[in-house]
Protein backbone atom coordinates (compact mmCIF):
# COMPACT_ATOMS: atom_id res chain seq x y z
CA UNK A 1 0.00 0.00 0.00
CA UNK A 2 1.29 3.40 -1.02
CA UNK A 3 1.89 5.98 1.84
CA UNK A 4 1.85 10.13 1.97
CA UNK A 5 4.98 11.94 2.47
CA UNK A 6 5.06 13.39 5.36
CA UNK A 7 8.89 14.93 6.89
CA UNK A 8 10.43 11.63 7.67
CA UNK A 9 7.41 9.79 8.05
CA UNK A 10 5.58 7.21 5.27
CA UNK A 11 2.35 7.68 6.83
CA UNK A 12 -1.06 6.39 6.73
CA UNK A 13 -3.76 8.66 6.85
CA UNK A 14 -4.62 9.69 10.29
CA UNK A 15 -8.46 8.62 10.39
CA UNK A 16 -6.98 4.51 8.64
CA UNK A 17 -9.12 5.18 5.89
CA UNK A 18 -8.15 4.25 2.46
CA UNK A 19 -9.48 4.02 -1.11
CA UNK A 20 -8.42 2.48 -4.61
CA UNK A 21 -6.55 3.80 -7.08
CA UNK A 22 -7.64 2.08 -10.43
CA UNK A 23 -6.01 1.65 -14.00
CA UNK A 24 -8.91 3.24 -16.27
CA UNK A 25 -7.65 0.96 -19.39
CA UNK A 26 -8.93 -2.36 -17.49
CA UNK A 27 -10.80 -1.40 -14.66
CA UNK A 28 -8.06 -3.03 -12.44
CA UNK A 29 -6.94 -2.00 -8.93
CA UNK A 30 -3.60 -0.49 -9.33
CA UNK A 31 -3.09 0.44 -5.95
CA UNK A 32 -4.79 1.53 -2.12
CA UNK A 33 -3.79 4.62 -0.83
CA UNK A 34 -4.72 6.53 2.34
CA UNK A 35 -7.60 9.03 2.18
CA UNK A 36 -6.32 12.03 4.10
CA UNK A 37 -7.87 14.68 5.78
CA UNK A 38 -7.63 18.02 7.91
CA UNK A 39 -5.34 16.26 10.22
CA UNK A 40 -2.87 14.99 7.79
CA UNK A 41 -2.51 18.35 6.28
CA UNK A 42 -2.26 19.67 9.41
CA UNK A 43 0.84 17.46 9.98
CA UNK A 44 2.39 18.57 6.70
CA UNK A 45 1.85 21.94 6.62
CA UNK A 46 3.74 22.08 10.51
CA UNK A 47 6.56 19.59 8.79
CA UNK A 48 6.91 22.31 6.09
CA UNK A 49 7.02 25.20 8.12
CA UNK A 50 9.80 23.33 9.95
CA UNK A 51 11.56 22.44 7.23
CA UNK A 52 11.44 26.60 6.08
CA UNK A 53 13.56 27.71 9.17
CA UNK A 54 16.29 25.67 7.27
CA UNK A 55 15.64 25.33 4.01
CA UNK A 56 15.48 29.41 2.98
CA UNK A 57 18.12 29.76 4.94
CA UNK A 58 20.65 27.61 2.88
CA UNK A 59 23.12 29.62 0.48
CA UNK A 60 21.25 29.56 -2.57
CA UNK A 61 23.55 28.03 -4.65
CA UNK A 62 23.73 25.07 -2.45
CA UNK A 63 20.10 25.02 -2.88
CA UNK A 64 20.63 24.93 -6.45
CA UNK A 65 23.42 22.16 -6.13
CA UNK A 66 21.14 19.92 -3.78
CA UNK A 67 18.00 20.54 -6.33
CA UNK A 68 20.33 19.71 -9.19
CA UNK A 69 21.67 16.69 -7.70
CA UNK A 70 17.59 15.48 -6.48
CA UNK A 71 16.55 16.16 -10.19
CA UNK A 72 19.47 14.19 -11.99
CA UNK A 73 18.51 11.30 -9.42
CA UNK A 74 14.85 11.45 -10.48
CA UNK A 75 15.63 11.50 -13.87
CA UNK A 76 17.28 8.01 -13.82
CA UNK A 77 14.27 6.58 -12.93
CA UNK A 78 12.20 8.12 -15.79
CA UNK A 79 11.37 4.24 -16.90
CA UNK A 80 10.29 3.16 -13.67
CA UNK A 81 8.17 6.01 -13.00
CA UNK A 82 6.26 6.34 -16.78
CA UNK A 83 4.61 2.54 -16.60
CA UNK A 84 3.22 3.24 -12.74
CA UNK A 85 1.43 7.26 -14.57
CA UNK A 86 0.35 5.21 -17.75
CA UNK A 87 -1.53 2.42 -15.40
CA UNK A 88 -2.96 5.16 -13.02
CA UNK A 89 -3.70 7.78 -15.83
CA UNK A 90 -4.11 5.71 -18.78
CA UNK A 91 -1.96 7.51 -21.27
CA UNK A 92 0.58 6.29 -23.24
CA UNK A 93 3.91 5.27 -22.38
CA UNK A 94 5.22 7.47 -24.58
CA UNK A 95 3.36 9.89 -23.33
CA UNK A 96 4.27 9.06 -19.76
CA UNK A 97 7.88 9.30 -20.47
CA UNK A 98 7.57 12.92 -21.92
CA UNK A 99 6.07 13.43 -18.84
CA UNK A 100 7.61 12.13 -15.95
CA UNK A 101 11.40 13.73 -18.17
CA UNK A 102 9.60 17.09 -17.94
CA UNK A 103 9.46 16.41 -14.19
CA UNK A 104 12.92 16.22 -13.80
CA UNK A 105 14.14 18.79 -16.32
CA UNK A 106 11.61 21.60 -15.12
CA UNK A 107 13.56 20.87 -11.51
CA UNK A 108 16.75 21.08 -12.69
CA UNK A 109 15.34 24.84 -15.06
CA UNK A 110 14.36 26.41 -12.24
CA UNK A 111 17.54 25.33 -9.53
CA UNK A 112 19.29 27.53 -12.05
CA UNK A 113 17.49 30.11 -10.97
CA UNK A 114 18.01 29.85 -7.36
CA UNK A 115 21.19 32.04 -6.70
CA UNK A 116 20.74 34.28 -10.33
CA UNK A 117 17.90 36.36 -9.47
CA UNK A 118 18.46 39.01 -6.75
CA UNK A 119 16.98 42.23 -5.37
CA UNK A 120 18.08 46.13 -5.99
CA UNK A 121 20.39 48.67 -4.58
CA UNK A 122 18.30 52.06 -5.25
CA UNK A 123 18.81 55.07 -5.07
CA UNK A 124 17.16 57.66 -2.43
CA UNK A 125 17.52 61.51 -2.41
CA UNK A 126 18.35 61.98 0.68
CA UNK A 127 22.42 60.98 -0.01
CA UNK A 128 22.68 59.59 3.95
CA UNK A 129 20.16 57.48 3.46
CA UNK A 130 19.94 54.40 0.95
CA UNK A 131 17.26 51.58 -0.29
CA UNK A 132 17.61 47.94 -0.70
CA UNK A 133 14.74 45.99 -2.55
CA UNK A 134 14.97 42.62 -0.76
CA UNK A 135 13.47 39.28 -2.38
CA UNK A 136 12.43 36.81 0.30
CA UNK A 137 10.84 33.36 -0.29
CA UNK A 138 7.02 33.29 1.25
CA UNK A 139 7.21 30.18 3.28
CA UNK A 140 5.03 26.98 3.24
CA UNK A 141 2.96 26.44 -0.38
CA UNK A 142 0.03 24.50 -1.44
CA UNK A 143 -0.02 22.91 -4.47
CA UNK A 144 -2.86 21.78 -5.81
CA UNK A 145 -2.65 19.50 -8.79
CA UNK A 146 -5.25 17.63 -11.73
CA UNK A 147 -4.87 14.42 -12.83
CA UNK A 148 -4.55 15.16 -16.90
CA UNK A 149 -0.96 15.79 -16.35
CA UNK A 150 0.18 14.72 -12.77
CA UNK A 151 3.75 15.40 -12.73
CA UNK A 152 4.39 18.04 -15.41
CA UNK A 153 1.80 20.36 -13.25
CA UNK A 154 3.25 19.44 -9.83
CA UNK A 155 6.47 20.22 -11.21
CA UNK A 156 5.31 23.41 -12.85
CA UNK A 157 4.29 24.09 -8.67
CA UNK A 158 6.92 22.86 -6.76
CA UNK A 159 10.00 23.49 -8.69
CA UNK A 160 9.80 27.59 -8.97
CA UNK A 161 8.85 27.24 -5.16
CA UNK A 162 11.79 25.04 -3.68
CA UNK A 163 14.43 27.06 -5.74
CA UNK A 164 13.04 29.78 -4.20
CA UNK A 165 13.73 28.79 -0.88
CA UNK A 166 9.68 28.03 0.36
CA UNK A 167 8.69 24.38 1.20
CA UNK A 168 5.23 22.86 -0.01
CA UNK A 169 2.66 20.73 0.96
CA UNK A 170 1.78 18.86 -2.72
CA UNK A 171 -1.61 17.25 -3.17
CA UNK A 172 -1.96 15.45 -6.26
CA UNK A 173 -5.41 14.15 -7.76
CA UNK A 174 -6.76 11.60 -5.56
CA UNK A 175 -6.88 9.26 -9.32
CA UNK A 176 -3.32 10.11 -9.65
CA UNK A 177 -0.91 9.94 -6.52
CA UNK A 178 0.99 7.15 -7.19
CA UNK A 179 3.72 8.31 -9.95
CA UNK A 180 3.84 12.02 -7.94
CA UNK A 181 4.62 9.57 -4.77
CA UNK A 182 7.38 8.09 -7.23
CA UNK A 183 8.68 11.40 -8.25
CA UNK A 184 9.08 12.93 -4.76
CA UNK A 185 10.53 10.13 -3.11
CA UNK A 186 13.30 9.97 -6.24
CA UNK A 187 14.39 13.39 -5.31
CA UNK A 188 14.30 12.81 -1.56
CA UNK A 189 16.79 9.86 -2.36
CA UNK A 190 18.77 12.39 -4.32
CA UNK A 191 19.33 14.53 -1.55
CA UNK A 192 16.15 16.95 -0.73
CA UNK A 193 15.81 17.27 2.67
CA UNK A 194 13.12 15.73 4.37
CA UNK A 195 10.13 18.41 4.84
CA UNK A 196 10.60 20.07 2.01
CA UNK A 197 8.24 18.87 -0.14
CA UNK A 198 4.87 16.64 1.76
CA UNK A 199 2.74 14.85 -0.24
CA UNK A 200 -1.03 14.70 1.23
CA UNK A 201 -3.38 12.19 -0.16
CA UNK A 202 -7.17 12.28 -0.65
CA UNK A 203 -10.09 14.14 -1.78
CA UNK A 204 -10.76 16.11 1.24
CA UNK A 205 -7.15 17.41 1.60
CA UNK A 206 -7.47 20.19 -0.77
CA UNK A 207 -10.18 22.25 1.16
CA UNK A 208 -7.88 21.85 4.26
CA UNK A 209 -4.71 23.02 2.20
CA UNK A 210 -6.15 26.21 1.38
CA UNK A 211 -7.97 26.90 4.93
CA UNK A 212 -4.40 25.98 6.90
CA UNK A 213 -3.11 29.01 8.45
CA UNK A 214 0.22 27.81 8.11
CA UNK A 215 0.32 27.72 4.24
CA UNK A 216 0.56 31.24 2.38
CA UNK A 217 -0.02 30.73 -0.94
CA UNK A 218 -1.59 28.17 -3.13
CA UNK A 219 -1.26 26.94 -6.61
CA UNK A 220 -3.99 25.57 -8.40
CA UNK A 221 -4.22 23.77 -11.15
CA UNK A 222 -7.74 22.74 -12.19
CA UNK A 223 -11.26 23.13 -13.50
CA UNK A 224 -12.73 26.89 -13.40
CA UNK A 225 -15.61 26.10 -11.10
CA UNK A 226 -12.87 24.48 -8.47
CA UNK A 227 -10.76 27.90 -9.18
CA UNK A 228 -13.59 30.09 -8.33
CA UNK A 229 -14.07 27.77 -5.05
CA UNK A 230 -10.68 28.36 -4.44
CA UNK A 231 -10.42 32.04 -4.59
CA UNK A 232 -13.27 32.68 -2.60
CA UNK A 233 -11.77 30.49 0.46
CA UNK A 234 -8.12 31.80 0.26
CA UNK A 235 -9.63 35.01 0.70
CA UNK A 236 -10.47 34.27 4.12
CA UNK A 237 -7.07 34.42 4.80
CA UNK A 238 -6.00 37.05 2.25
CA UNK A 239 -3.54 34.32 0.50
CA UNK A 240 -1.70 34.83 -2.44
CA UNK A 241 -3.00 32.54 -4.90
CA UNK A 242 -2.37 31.32 -9.00
CA UNK A 243 -5.12 29.78 -10.80
CA UNK A 244 -3.86 27.56 -13.66
CA UNK A 245 -7.85 26.82 -14.99
CA UNK A 246 -10.27 25.01 -17.59
CA UNK A 247 -9.78 26.20 -21.47
CA UNK A 248 -10.88 26.04 -24.81
CA UNK A 249 -8.24 27.10 -27.28
CA UNK A 250 -9.44 28.47 -30.80
CA UNK A 251 -7.25 27.70 -34.10
CA UNK A 252 -7.41 29.66 -36.46
CA UNK A 253 -6.47 28.47 -40.52
CA UNK A 254 -5.82 30.78 -43.57
CA UNK A 255 -5.70 30.23 -46.77
CA UNK A 256 -2.12 30.64 -47.44
CA UNK A 257 -1.22 28.23 -44.16
CA UNK A 258 1.38 25.80 -44.83
CA UNK A 259 -1.00 22.50 -44.11
CA UNK A 260 0.92 19.96 -43.50
CA UNK A 261 2.37 22.02 -40.91
CA UNK A 262 -1.26 23.31 -39.76
CA UNK A 263 -2.45 19.34 -39.60
CA UNK A 264 0.26 18.10 -37.65
CA UNK A 265 -0.04 20.25 -35.13
CA UNK A 266 -3.59 20.23 -35.16
CA UNK A 267 -3.74 16.66 -34.56
CA UNK A 268 -0.98 16.62 -31.89
CA UNK A 269 -2.78 19.42 -30.29
CA UNK A 270 -6.16 17.82 -29.50
CA UNK A 271 -5.52 14.52 -29.71
CA UNK A 272 -2.34 14.08 -27.27
CA UNK A 273 -3.07 12.67 -23.81
CA UNK A 274 -6.87 11.56 -25.36
CA UNK A 275 -7.66 14.89 -25.84
CA UNK A 276 -7.57 15.74 -21.99
CA UNK A 277 -5.28 18.88 -21.97
CA UNK A 278 -5.84 22.22 -20.57
CA UNK A 279 -3.61 23.77 -23.46
CA UNK A 280 -5.62 21.87 -26.75
CA UNK A 281 -7.26 23.12 -30.02
CA UNK A 282 -10.45 23.07 -28.84
CA UNK A 283 -11.90 24.97 -31.32
CA UNK A 284 -10.93 24.85 -35.15
CA UNK A 285 -11.33 27.88 -37.10
CA UNK A 286 -10.60 27.53 -41.36
CA UNK A 287 -10.79 29.98 -44.10
CA UNK A 288 -12.98 28.61 -46.67
CA UNK A 289 -10.25 27.81 -49.32
CA UNK A 290 -8.17 25.29 -47.64
CA UNK A 291 -11.28 23.78 -45.54
CA UNK A 292 -11.95 20.23 -47.34
CA UNK A 293 -8.00 20.01 -47.74
CA UNK A 294 -7.65 20.57 -44.04
CA UNK A 295 -10.06 18.29 -43.32
CA UNK A 296 -9.21 15.19 -45.14
CA UNK A 297 -5.14 15.99 -43.84
CA UNK A 298 -6.72 15.73 -40.16
CA UNK A 299 -9.03 12.96 -41.24
CA UNK A 300 -6.01 10.63 -42.40
CA UNK A 301 -3.73 12.01 -39.07
CA UNK A 302 -7.16 10.51 -36.50
CA UNK A 303 -7.23 6.92 -38.31
CA UNK A 304 -3.60 6.51 -37.50
CA UNK A 305 -4.72 7.54 -33.60
CA UNK A 306 -5.51 3.45 -32.27
CA UNK A 307 -6.87 3.45 -28.98
CA UNK A 308 -5.87 0.84 -26.70
CA UNK A 309 -4.09 0.02 -23.24
CA UNK A 310 -1.18 2.67 -22.86
CA UNK A 311 1.10 0.19 -22.20
CA UNK A 312 0.51 -1.70 -25.15
CA UNK A 313 3.71 -0.02 -27.70
CA UNK A 314 0.74 0.24 -30.59
CA UNK A 315 -1.27 1.76 -28.67
CA UNK A 316 -1.58 5.56 -29.79
CA UNK A 317 -3.85 7.16 -27.63
CA UNK A 318 -4.87 5.80 -24.05
CA UNK A 319 -8.45 5.78 -22.85
CA UNK A 320 -9.79 8.75 -21.43
CA UNK A 321 -9.21 8.68 -17.08
CA UNK A 322 -12.60 8.29 -15.78
CA UNK A 323 -16.04 7.17 -16.97
CA UNK A 324 -17.86 10.41 -15.96
CA UNK A 325 -14.97 12.17 -18.25
CA UNK A 326 -16.40 9.93 -20.79
CA UNK A 327 -19.78 10.72 -20.38
CA UNK A 328 -19.18 14.34 -19.86
CA UNK A 329 -17.33 14.24 -23.81
CA UNK A 330 -20.16 11.97 -25.12
CA UNK A 331 -22.89 14.33 -23.54
CA UNK A 332 -21.26 17.58 -25.60
CA UNK A 333 -20.58 15.20 -28.88
CA UNK A 334 -24.91 14.31 -28.63
CA UNK A 335 -25.64 17.40 -28.48
CA UNK A 336 -23.56 19.24 -30.98
CA UNK A 337 -25.21 16.28 -33.24
CA UNK A 338 -28.82 17.16 -31.97
CA UNK A 339 -28.24 20.74 -33.25
CA UNK A 340 -27.40 19.26 -36.86
CA UNK A 341 -23.59 18.51 -36.92
CA UNK A 342 -22.09 16.09 -38.81
CA UNK A 343 -19.43 13.60 -37.74
CA UNK A 344 -16.18 13.54 -39.95
CA UNK A 345 -14.61 10.83 -38.01
CA UNK A 346 -14.78 8.99 -34.71
CA UNK A 347 -17.86 9.78 -32.69
CA UNK A 348 -18.14 6.40 -30.68
CA UNK A 349 -16.41 4.37 -28.44
CA UNK A 350 -13.84 1.39 -30.16
CA UNK A 351 -15.86 -2.27 -29.28
CA UNK A 352 -15.48 -5.63 -27.86
CA UNK A 353 -11.91 -7.64 -26.23
CA UNK A 354 -10.44 -5.20 -24.27
CA UNK A 355 -11.71 -1.87 -25.35
CA UNK A 356 -14.97 -2.96 -23.39
CA UNK A 357 -12.73 -3.26 -20.14
CA UNK A 358 -11.51 0.28 -20.21
CA UNK A 359 -13.00 3.93 -20.70
CA UNK A 360 -12.17 3.74 -24.27
CA UNK A 361 -13.54 6.57 -27.10
CA UNK A 362 -12.60 7.35 -30.98
CA UNK A 363 -10.60 10.48 -32.06
CA UNK A 364 -13.08 12.47 -33.36
CA UNK A 365 -13.98 15.56 -35.41
CA UNK A 366 -17.29 16.75 -36.35
CA UNK A 367 -18.37 19.64 -38.69
CA UNK A 368 -21.67 21.89 -38.98
CA UNK A 369 -21.81 22.65 -34.83
CA UNK A 370 -24.64 24.97 -34.72
CA UNK A 371 -23.78 28.22 -32.89
CA UNK A 372 -24.40 27.96 -28.96
CA UNK A 373 -23.40 23.89 -28.76
CA UNK A 374 -21.88 22.90 -25.86
CA UNK A 375 -18.72 22.29 -27.75
CA UNK A 376 -18.32 25.69 -28.64
CA UNK A 377 -19.37 27.18 -25.09
CA UNK A 378 -18.01 24.39 -22.99
CA UNK A 379 -14.43 23.21 -22.41
CA UNK A 380 -14.32 19.76 -24.21
CA UNK A 381 -11.80 17.95 -22.03
CA UNK A 382 -11.68 14.68 -24.73
CA UNK A 383 -10.51 13.99 -28.09
CA UNK A 384 -12.98 15.33 -30.23
CA UNK A 385 -12.98 18.62 -32.30
CA UNK A 386 -15.17 20.76 -33.90
CA UNK A 387 -14.26 22.28 -37.46
CA UNK A 388 -15.97 25.56 -38.61
CA UNK A 389 -15.52 27.21 -42.10
CA UNK A 390 -14.57 31.18 -41.99
CA UNK A 391 -14.69 33.75 -44.89
CA UNK A 392 -11.78 35.65 -43.29
CA UNK A 393 -9.60 36.60 -40.49
CA UNK A 394 -12.23 39.04 -38.89
CA UNK A 395 -14.87 36.34 -38.75
CA UNK A 396 -11.93 33.39 -37.37
CA UNK A 397 -10.99 36.60 -33.99
CA UNK A 398 -14.69 37.20 -33.44
CA UNK A 399 -15.13 33.89 -32.90
CA UNK A 400 -11.70 32.74 -31.19
CA UNK A 401 -13.17 35.45 -28.58
CA UNK A 402 -16.76 34.12 -28.20
CA UNK A 403 -15.28 32.59 -25.20
CA UNK A 404 -15.14 32.61 -21.53
CA UNK A 405 -11.75 31.19 -21.58
CA UNK A 406 -8.60 32.46 -22.20
CA UNK A 407 -5.77 30.15 -22.16
CA UNK A 408 -4.25 29.54 -25.20
CA UNK A 409 -4.85 30.15 -29.04
CA UNK A 410 -2.77 29.53 -32.18
CA UNK A 411 -2.78 30.64 -35.74
CA UNK A 412 -1.64 29.21 -38.69
CA UNK A 413 -1.08 31.70 -41.85
CA UNK A 414 2.06 32.87 -43.97
CA UNK A 415 0.61 36.14 -43.85
CA UNK A 416 2.98 38.60 -41.41
CA UNK A 417 0.09 40.98 -40.97
CA UNK A 418 -2.28 38.51 -40.09
CA UNK A 419 -0.24 36.92 -37.58
CA UNK A 420 0.40 40.04 -35.76
CA UNK A 421 -3.19 41.01 -35.50
CA UNK A 422 -3.89 37.49 -34.08
CA UNK A 423 -1.50 38.21 -31.55
CA UNK A 424 -2.65 41.35 -30.74
CA UNK A 425 -6.46 40.62 -30.65
CA UNK A 426 -7.23 37.10 -29.36
CA UNK A 427 -7.57 37.70 -26.09
CA UNK A 428 -5.34 34.64 -24.58
CA UNK A 429 -2.46 33.89 -22.42
CA UNK A 430 -0.57 32.41 -25.15
CA UNK A 431 -0.32 32.37 -29.07
CA UNK A 432 1.61 30.27 -31.21
CA UNK A 433 1.85 31.50 -34.85
CA UNK A 434 2.59 28.83 -37.10
CA UNK A 435 3.70 26.51 -34.08
CA UNK A 436 3.27 23.40 -32.15
CA UNK A 437 0.72 24.47 -29.49
CA UNK A 438 3.57 23.02 -26.45
CA UNK A 439 4.30 25.54 -23.53
CA UNK A 440 8.25 26.44 -23.07
CA UNK A 441 9.83 26.63 -19.40
CA UNK A 442 11.51 29.82 -21.13
CA UNK A 443 8.14 31.33 -21.05
CA UNK A 444 5.34 32.70 -18.41
CA UNK A 445 2.69 30.34 -19.12
CA UNK A 446 -0.93 30.80 -17.59
CA UNK A 447 -4.49 32.55 -18.58
CA UNK A 448 -6.47 35.30 -19.08
CA UNK A 449 -10.66 35.89 -18.38
CA UNK A 450 -12.17 32.70 -17.04
CA UNK A 451 -8.71 30.72 -17.50
CA UNK A 452 -7.20 32.04 -14.00
CA UNK A 453 -4.48 34.47 -13.63
CA UNK A 454 -0.96 34.29 -12.03
CA UNK A 455 2.12 32.19 -14.40
CA UNK A 456 3.90 29.02 -14.51
CA UNK A 457 6.92 28.58 -16.20
CA UNK A 458 9.61 31.09 -16.72
CA UNK A 459 10.96 33.45 -14.33
CA UNK A 460 7.74 34.98 -14.06
CA UNK A 461 7.26 31.44 -12.15
CA UNK A 462 9.81 32.28 -9.85
CA UNK A 463 8.70 35.64 -9.10
CA UNK A 464 5.45 34.35 -7.81
CA UNK A 465 7.10 32.55 -5.01
CA UNK A 466 9.00 35.35 -3.52
CA UNK A 467 7.99 38.75 -2.17
CA UNK A 468 9.56 41.76 -1.59
CA UNK A 469 10.54 43.59 1.06
CA UNK A 470 12.19 47.11 1.17
CA UNK A 471 14.63 48.38 3.17
CA UNK A 472 15.94 51.59 4.24
CA UNK A 473 19.52 52.19 5.44
CA UNK A 474 19.80 55.85 7.13
CA UNK A 475 22.61 57.19 9.27
CA UNK A 476 25.56 56.82 6.34
P1 LIG B 1 -10.69 19.68 -10.60
O1 LIG B 1 -10.89 21.15 -10.52
O2 LIG B 1 -11.81 18.79 -10.34
O3 LIG B 1 -9.54 19.24 -9.55
C1 LIG B 1 -8.24 19.79 -9.54
C2 LIG B 1 -7.62 19.58 -8.17
O4 LIG B 1 -8.32 20.41 -7.23
C3 LIG B 1 -7.74 18.15 -7.64
O5 LIG B 1 -6.57 17.82 -6.92
C4 LIG B 1 -8.94 18.24 -6.70
O6 LIG B 1 -8.96 17.25 -5.70
C5 LIG B 1 -8.77 19.63 -6.12
N1 LIG B 1 -9.99 20.26 -5.62
C6 LIG B 1 -11.25 20.07 -6.06
N2 LIG B 1 -12.12 20.86 -5.36
C7 LIG B 1 -11.35 21.57 -4.48
C8 LIG B 1 -11.65 22.56 -3.50
N3 LIG B 1 -12.90 22.99 -3.28
N4 LIG B 1 -10.62 23.08 -2.78
C9 LIG B 1 -9.35 22.68 -3.01
N5 LIG B 1 -9.01 21.74 -3.90
C10 LIG B 1 -10.00 21.19 -4.65
O7 LIG B 1 -10.02 19.45 -12.02
P2 LIG B 1 -9.70 18.07 -12.74
O8 LIG B 1 -10.97 17.50 -13.24
O9 LIG B 1 -8.82 17.24 -11.84
O10 LIG B 1 -8.80 18.60 -13.96
C11 LIG B 1 -9.33 19.03 -15.18
C12 LIG B 1 -9.41 20.55 -15.24
O11 LIG B 1 -8.14 21.12 -14.98
C13 LIG B 1 -9.83 21.04 -16.60
O12 LIG B 1 -10.75 22.09 -16.50
C14 LIG B 1 -8.53 21.56 -17.20
O13 LIG B 1 -8.66 22.51 -18.20
C15 LIG B 1 -7.87 22.11 -16.00
N6 LIG B 1 -6.44 22.22 -16.25
C16 LIG B 1 -5.88 23.46 -16.38
C17 LIG B 1 -4.53 23.59 -16.66
C18 LIG B 1 -3.88 24.94 -16.77
O14 LIG B 1 -2.67 25.01 -16.63
N7 LIG B 1 -4.60 26.01 -17.01
C19 LIG B 1 -3.75 22.44 -16.82
C20 LIG B 1 -4.37 21.19 -16.72
C21 LIG B 1 -5.72 21.09 -16.41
Amino acid sequence: MATMIIEGDRTKAESGKTYEVRNPATGEVVDEVPAGGAADVDKAAQAAAKAFTTWSRLPANKRAEILHKAAHHMLEKVEQIAPILTKEQGKTLLESRLEAQRFGENIAWFADLADKIHGEHVRLPDLTTYGLVVRKPIGVCGAIVPWNFPLTLAANKVAPAIAAGNTVVLKPASTTPLSTLACIEALIEGGLPEGVVNVVLGQATGDAIVAHPLIRKIALTGSTPTGKKVMARAAEQLKQITLELGGSDPCIVLDDADLEGAARAISIGRFFNCGQACLAVKRLYVQEGVYDALLEKLVARATKLKPGNGLDKDSRMGPMHTETQRAEVEAQLKDAVDRGAKVVYGGGRPQGGDYDKGWFIEPTIVENVADGSRMWTEEVFGPALPVRRIKDLDEGLRLANDSQYGLGSSIWTSNMAAAYRAVQEIEAGYTWVNALQVAHDELPFGGTKQSGFGKEHGVEAYLHYTEEKSVVYGGI
